[in-house]
């Protein structure tokens, strides 16, 4: 009935003998309770493809969370453990998680597109699953580690390099499934199957995506625009048509292709200088998508993915001064740093990536680098303290002060403690002089 493969050799090749050493336990466990344990999904695809994933999932015919708790314990590793799903997931001290399902059929709905015979509970959790390339199965347990389980023709569809659905229903039931398509054909180059496509095209003619809420879309554009290279999957969607869900106004041009390319470099120049460090990748990638909306449109957008009404007054916000300061920077001829840091100051680092991938002119590339680069730490070495050492009453002015301080700081004005303490002294005279 499946077709199998050893892929024993596969595995011991492509991963750390660690985590080899790690599924071979967990099939000696599952025997040992007398269940069957499989490794499934986008590692296995991955697998087969070459390509590196470390997202172990695995599923058990038997008691997921009992299996999970044995296994954790060999390797002093934690488990959580979600009983009325039957799902655990185990932390192993070096911090490396695994999910544990459980494929026991009476705990799911019949799927009413399947015909009635008798089938194995793996099967039927793998036959809930999006594309038959991923319902590809390894077995762990001893004697049978390493075979591959095949139900639905996944490995030929990966050797052909066709994204297909298991049953027709398959869109309707679920239209994430659309966006996932795309994501997957554009990331492995594959195309979507004949059927498939025709199926995705009726899904689209129906407007199931209406349906979507804001959080499950945002969700599937958010996974699209983290891919290491979101262009083709951006451009499959706009060839499918699909960008209209997000805002009826939303399309991709020439020069919106040109403005996501940019935005890649942008990003590579930034990893470069900093690293990862907290980057919210796909929001400037989103940032990008929605240039050509206007701030209305915008803010439509960002409402129909259901982002936070406070969220979208910020980006808002930001989203105008970006655009008056990348405005101020074209025409203004050799701008002073401290002129930069109060243009850009405040915003967000995926904000100002955007805006360097938006800017045209050099002048603003220069302006939005250094911000990034140096300018956004600069602080004044004095503080409120020495301004109360100054005898200096307190109030507002203090921000003011500070503020001038480090404007001069910026402009090379000032460079040290003392200068600073001298341009204090001297802004507070003035300031007395004024007011008698
Ligand atoms: P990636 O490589 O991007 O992490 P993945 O397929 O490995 O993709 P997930 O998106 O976390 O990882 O999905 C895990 C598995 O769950 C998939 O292999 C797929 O079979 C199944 N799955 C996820 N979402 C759906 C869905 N909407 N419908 C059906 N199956 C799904």
């Amino acid at each position: 009935r499946s077709r199998e493969r050893d892929l024993s050799r596969t595995l011991e090749r492509s991963l750390p003998q660690w985590l080899v050493e790690f599924l071979r336990e967990a099939g000696k466990i599952a025997d040992s309770l007398g269940y069957r344990a499989y490794v499934v999904g986008g590692f296995v695809r991955d697998l087969l493809l070459g390509q590196k994933n470390l997202d172990v999932d695995l599923v058990i015919e038997g008691d997921g969370p009992i299996f999970a708790r044995r296994l954790a314990e060999t390797f002093s590793g934690r488990v959580s453990v979600h009983e009325k799903f039957k799902t655990a997931v185990i932390t192993l001290p070096s911090g490396f998680k695994i999910d544990v399902a459980t494929a026991r059929w009476e705990y799911y709905a019949y799927p009413a597109a399947l015909p009635t015979v008798e089938l194995s509970s793996l099967k039927l959790d793998l036959f809930r699953r999006d594309f038959t390339i991923n319902t590809l199965a390894i077995k762990l347990n001893p004697g049978e580690f390493g075979q591959l389980v095949d139900f639905f023709g996944g490995l030929r569809d990966l050797k052909d390099g066709v994204i297909r659905v298991l049953h027709s229903l398959s869109f309707v039931e679920d239209p994430t499934r659309i966006f996932r398509a795309v994501r997957f054909s554009a990331r492995y180059g594959f195309r979507i199957g004949r059927h498939t496509l025709d199926l995705l095209k009726g899904a689209l003619k129906l407007n199931l995506v209406d349906r979507l809420s804001g959080r499950r879309l945002l969700n599937e554009l958010r996974h699209i625009l983290s891919e290491r290279d979101p262009l083709p999957a951006i451009r499959q969607m706009a060839e499918l048509d699909l960008l209209r869900f997000i805002h009826p106004d939303l399309k991709l041009t020439e020069e919106g292709e040109g403005l996501i390319k940019e935005t890649e470099a942008s990003l590579s120049w930034y990893r470069l200088q900093f690293g990862e460090e907290n980057l919210k990748i796909w929001m400037v990638y989103l940032l990008s998508l929605f240039d050509r909306l206007d701030q209305k449109r915008f803010a439509t957008a960002l409402a129909r993915l259901e982002i936070p009404e406070k969220k979208i007054r910020t980006l808002l916000e930001e989203r105008g001064r970006l655009f008056r300061a990348l405005e101020h920077f074209k025409k203004t001829h050799s701008i002073s740093k401290s002129a930069i840091y109060r243009s850009l100051e405040g915003l967000s680092s995926e904000m100002l990536l955007y805006g360097l991938a938006k800017a045209r002119d050099q002048a603003s590339k220069q302006a939005i680098t250094l911000f990034l680069r140096e300018l956004r730490k600069v602080r004044p070495a004095i503080t409120g303290q020495d301004l109360k050492k100054l005898g200096i009453p307190e109030g507002p002015i203090y921000k003011k002060i500070l503020e001038t301080v480090r404007d001069a700081r910026l402009d090379g004005l000032v460079q040290n403690k003392e200068e600073e303490l001298q341009l204090v002294h001297k802004i507070f005279k003035e300031k007395e002089k004024a007011n008698r």
